[in-house]
């Protein structure tokens, strides 16, 4: 008895100290569209004092296809987007016999996966979200604390402003979207001035933004993850365009046609399917894919919502059903092509006390963002796609606990400081009964 009773100090120790509630927060955020390389060819002193206090891949390997819903959404779950379900900005549900576009947060659409604002949630944290793709729907019956409904005239710095006010009260984790560069990008294209422009402007958003966490004291807490969901390509509507209807019937032969531009998903009439693809196939510039052909490292298959012929331009070009249309798009830059494309690839900067400082990180996967977050947060993640073992090389402190998976079963999760003193008074019981 005695033994066990002298224990007891240790046991408070370890679980108050190694177990109790995480003081620690995260602040994720996305610039849309900000490509790899721009830190690179343009000065941005910014993104490089972050990568100095902090962590900086190269570049990070994102999802299939490149386009901003899906994208952002395996981001936010950790999973790729045939098992999420949000498998483009615009899409077709045969079950439903609907068509998903750009604002629809019918839950129906999102429920598929678990973003990170719904498992901290569901762990006893308190999550707020300052526009991200799906953030405004209700996901698997809950929200996050704070959302806001999309507005992009919503000035940066009062975004910045009251997310900061959020970590410095009692939110754990905030997600924040700017949707530039992308818009600029996809204007006037990757290497116009106007982005370079603009890609300026967003590394002073970003300095804006540590400077405000500095200034109200929220370093020694907050880990800020900075990233995107794809990069941005040179496109040229009048010239690099691939027009289906030069070797397929619209109306004899196909029942619809679902997206355009980088890649086109197609619904033959049934009896229909292999002339369909065989036409297609005598196009140039594309690599045309019966569903179940899609290549495994896309992960872009196994979901209702993929449709039974995928044509994927090759990097510039545009598939249409309409050349004429077409020719009269001004933009200069797009992004949707294959994620092995360089030009596809996003940013990934990280600071805060759970990251490693001035360390280059070797490149991994946007779905491991998640697995990430949960990580420093000490929640248990939903089933996802993502790997903590890739993103251990930059993680630091606290979380160093979570790194056994012995841990993970015991008291790592214990929330909070309740459930601590709980255990410690059942022990005493046990001991002195
Ligand atoms: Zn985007």
């Amino acid at each position: 008895m005695a033994h066990v009773h002298c224990l007891l100090p240790y046991i408070f120790i370890h679980v108050i100290f190694a177990h109790g509630r995480s003081t620690q927060k995260v602040l994720l955020v996305s610039m849309d569209g900000f490509r790899w390389d721009y830190t690179n060819k343009w000065a941005t002193p910014n993104f490089d004092k972050m990568a100095e206090y902090g962590t900086k891949a190269p570049f990070i390997n994102n999802t299939f296809i490149t386009k901003t819903f899906p994208s952002h959404y395996s981001v936010a779950t950790g999973l790729y987007e045939e098992s999420h379900g949000i498998v483009g900005n615009v899409m077709y549900d045969p079950e439903l016999n609907e068509t998903f576009r750009i604002g629809n947060f019918d839950p129906k659409w999102w429920n598929g996966g678990e973003p990170i604002w719904v498992t901290a949630r569901k762990a006893g944290l308190r999550s707020a979200t300052f526009f991200w793709p799906g953030s405004e729907a209700e996901v698997r019956g809950i929200r996050p604390i704070y959302y806001k409904t999309y507005d992009k005239s919503v000035l940066f710095k009062d975004r910045i402003k009251t997310v900061t006010n959020w970590l410095k009260s009692d939110i754990d984790i905030a997600v924040m979207y700017f949707h530039e560069p992308d818009a600029t990008g996809h204007r006037f294209g990757p290497d116009a001035e106007e982005t370079r422009a603009k890609v300026i402007e967003m590394d002073k958003v970003l300095g804006d933004l540590m400077d405000k966490l500095e200034d109200e004291g929220l370093w020694d807490n907050v880990n800020l993850i900075v990233t995107s969901d794809h990069g941005m390509t040179e496109v040229d509507f009048r010239n690099k365009v691939v027009d289906i209807s030069t070797v397929v019937d619209l109306t004899a032969e196909i029942e619809r046609t679902v997206d355009a531009g980088p890649i086109m998903q197609i619904v033959p009439f049934p009896d229909m399917r292999t002339n369909v693809y065989n036409n297609l196939k005598t196009l140039d510039n594309v690599d045309v894919y019966l569903k179940e052909d899609i290549p495994d490292f896309w992960h872009y298959r196994n979901n209702q919502r993929i449709m039974p012929i995928l044509v994927v331009a090759q990097e510039g070009w545009s598939i249409v059903t309409n050349a004429t249309q077409a020719s009269v798009i001004p933009n200069r830059g797009n992004h949707g092509y294959d994620n092995r494309l360089m030009s596809m690839k996003p940013i990934f900067y990280a600071r805060g006390p759970n990251i490693r400082r001035n360390f280059t990180a070797t490149p991994f996967i946007s779905v491991d963002v998640y697995e990430m977050i949960c990580s420093i947060l000490k929640i248990e993640p939903a089933p996802n796609n993502g790997s903590l073992a890739r993103v251990q090389q930059f993680l630091i402190g606290e979380n160093d606990a979570l790194k056994s998976d012995g841990m993970r079963n015991n008291f790592a999760y214990l929330r909070s400081d309740v459930s601590a003193i709980t255990v410690l008074v059942f022990m005493s019981f046990v001991v002195f009964a």
